[in-house]
Order: structure tokens, then sequence, then C-alpha cells
């Protein structure tokens, strides 16, 4: 890590600038939790109490702002977490809750819950609800945002809890992504600390689909990370069905890349320098009077350069239809109710 500690002062990459080592008079951040909940009756109580008791000892060591808080977005669920959501925010003042119209997605509801919190707080956190990844990050990441770092990466050192299916293709997937030059942080899924500068960056980036992990590099301010290893499901089931998984890669490579076109075009110059290759030799062929080849080299090739054809017109079509919905500027999300003891303001129009 490049932060330098020299006795009492170090550098900080945020402001620039040798600061005083963080004391319990270091100003604290104002912190936010944001936690995107899709029909999680089953792990909620358990979730608000875990961050509870988290929060009120970071309280307690002066590590964040007594008036930091949690924010819960439930995401159009269709079972009791909203009701849940709402008996915690009139049982606990530190609690507010955010309800979607409908189900938008686990992209969209984080996106909507860091552009609710952000207006009133230093720094936000966003974790999954089912806290498979380790709580006991947090207070690593608030160091790391006392330390100067606007952004903190929470990175899975190890995912034996995840099946052997989630971790291989989740591996396939980064290398796939690497591999067409978009850069991502390995194994960091949406468990991060912000900086407030850094989430009103992200909101700047005005897409209606959002692939929020490939977005927060590219506002680019220090960032650092910090591991831990990630957990099972306390209860219930994944949320993300084999076709989401599959939808948030599409949406991953082709909002950050268009190698894939480009693929396509290369492909295509090897196919014509076959061809030459191969009309050489049916010349020759011909004039040699031998027979030429027959049935079999034709409807090979036909086959061949049918998929061929296919396959690159699905991916053009992905990237059309990528175009086509997002010219139609529609509304990310709509939101159905505010719980907040304070000014949570509603942000409809992102
Ligand atoms: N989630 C959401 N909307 C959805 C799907 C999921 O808000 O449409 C939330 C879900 O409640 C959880 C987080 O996204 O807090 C991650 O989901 P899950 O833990 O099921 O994913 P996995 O860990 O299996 O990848
Ligand atoms: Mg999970």
């Amino acid at each position: 890590n490049d932060t330098l500690v020299f006795n009492q002062l170090y550098y900080s990459p945020r402001v620039e600038r040798l600061l005083l080592m963080p004391t319990a008079t270091f100003p604290a951040p104002r912190l936010a939790i944001v936690i995107p909940c899709y029909n999680e009756e089953e792990v909620f109580a358990f979730c608000q109490q875990e961050l509870s008791a988290l929060l009120y000892a970071m309280v307690q060591d002066q590590m964040v702002q007594p008036d930091s808080f949690l924010l819960f977005v439930d995401d159009g669920s269709r079972d009791s977490t909203w009701a849940q959501i709402r008996t915690a925010c009139t049982e606990e003042n530190y609690i507010q809750g955010l309800k979607l119209s409908r189900n938008e997605g686990h992209q969209t509801a984080l996106l909507a819950g860091l552009a609710a919190a952000a207006p009133q707080s230093d720094a936000v956190i966003s974790i999954d609800a089912d806290l498979q990844d380790d709580i006991q990050a947090i207070p690593r990441m608030v160091a790391c945002y006392h330390a100067g770092y606007d952004i903190v990466y929470g990175v899975r050192e190890s995912r034996q809890t995840d099946t052997w299916f989630k971790r291989t293709s989740a591996e396939g997937f980064y290398r796939l992504m690497a591999i067409m030059g978009v850069q991502q942080v390995f194994n960091h899924a949406d468990f991060r600390l912000l900086s407030q500068r850094a989430v009103k960056g992200l909101l700047r980036y005005a897409e209606r689909n959002v692939y929020i992990r490939g977005l927060v590099p590219l506002v680019g301010f220090p960032s650092t990370e910090v591991t831990y290893t990630r957990g099972s499901r306390t209860a219930g089931e994944s949320k993300y069905p084999l076709s989401k998984m599959l939808g948030l890669a599409m949406e991953g490579i082709t909002s950050l890349t268009i190698t894939p076109l480009r693929l396509i075009a290369a492909l295509g110059c090897f196919i014509c320098l076959l061809s030459v290759i191969a009309a050489l030799y049916v010349l020759v062929q011909k004039f040699s009077n031998a027979t030429v080849a027959g049935w079999s080299s034709l409807i090979l090739s036909i086959f061949f350069m049918g998929g061929v054809q296919m396959l690159s017109l699905g991916i053009l079509g992905e990237y059309i239809g990528k175009i086509y919905l997002e010219t139609k500027h529609r509304p990310r999300f709509h939101i159905e109710s505010v719980l907040s003891r304070g000014a949570l303001a509603p942000h409809s129009d992102h």
C-alpha cells in the first residue's frame, strides 16, 4: 500500500498532503451502509442485527459519526421484506428504508441506494443482505477511508463456500473480461466503500443499465483493497439464478468494451485469407484436370460460414439492442416510499 506513515504523519492520496495520524479526534465520516434486498425475509433480521451491532461498535470507537446509518433498499420484494424494513425504521432512528416500485435488479437497486445515501453521508459502504461478505472488513474499509482513500474494494480471498459452478463461472468471466481489456478488480463484487465524491462521480455515468463494478474503476479516485473470506448464505437462496448471472455478464461486456465487434472483424479477415488459399487450391485442381472435391467440402463450408455469420450477427445485435434500449432514456427506477427520520431526499429522476 502506498500510505507512508512517519511518526504522527501519513501521506493521504485523497487530499494529496501529509496529515496527522487518525486519532479519536480525527473527523470520522458519517457512514451510510446501503443494503439492497430482494425477497430477503429470511435473512433480514440477522442482517439488521449484525450490522446494527457493528455500527454501534464503530460509533463507540469514534471511527464513524454517531449519525451514521443503515439504508435498506427494497427492490420490489414480493415477501415480507418491506414490512420488516418498515418496522426496523420505526423502531430505530439510525435505520432508513427505500422502496422501489418494482424489481429492477441488484445493480439498479444499489444505485438507487447510493444516490439516496450520498447527499447525507461522507462515505457509503454497499453490502449484500445475506452478509456472505465478511462484515469485519467494514472497519478496515473505514480505516482506509481515514487514510485518505476514496474507493476501497472488498476482495474475496477465498470463496470455498460458493458452489463449484459459481466459482468456476466467475473465474472464467473475470478472465474473459481481462482478455478483452476491461479493467476490473479480480474477485471483487459489490462490497466496497465509496467516498461521497466517488459516489457523485459514479452517478454521472448516465447509462440506463449500469454495471457498477465496471464503472467504479473508471471514476479513478485513489483506491485500495481489503481482502476477506467469503462465507455462505445464512438463509434463503441466491437471488442470482443463472439467467440473471448471464445477463449481468453480458451487461458487463457490452457496456465496457467493443472488443467482440473487433473480434468479428478479425475473424472476417482470417476467413478471407483462408478463402484465398482455398481458391488457389481449387484453381490448381481445376487446371490439373483432377476432380474437384464435391458434396462434403461444400456442405461443411456452408454450415461453417452460416454459423460464423449468425454468431457475428448475434453479437452485432447485442450492441444494437443496447443502443436501442439506451436511446429511450427511460427512468432507471421509481421510488415508491422513503422511510427516514432525517431528510432522505428521493432521487426518482435517476
Ligand atoms: N438483489 C436485489 N435485486 C435482485 C436480485 C438480488 O436487490 O433482483 C440483492 C439481494 O437481495 C442481495 C444481493 O442483491 O442483497 C445479492 O444477491 P445474492 O446474495 O442472492 O447473490 P449471490 O451472492 O448469490 O451472487
Ligand atoms: Mg449472496
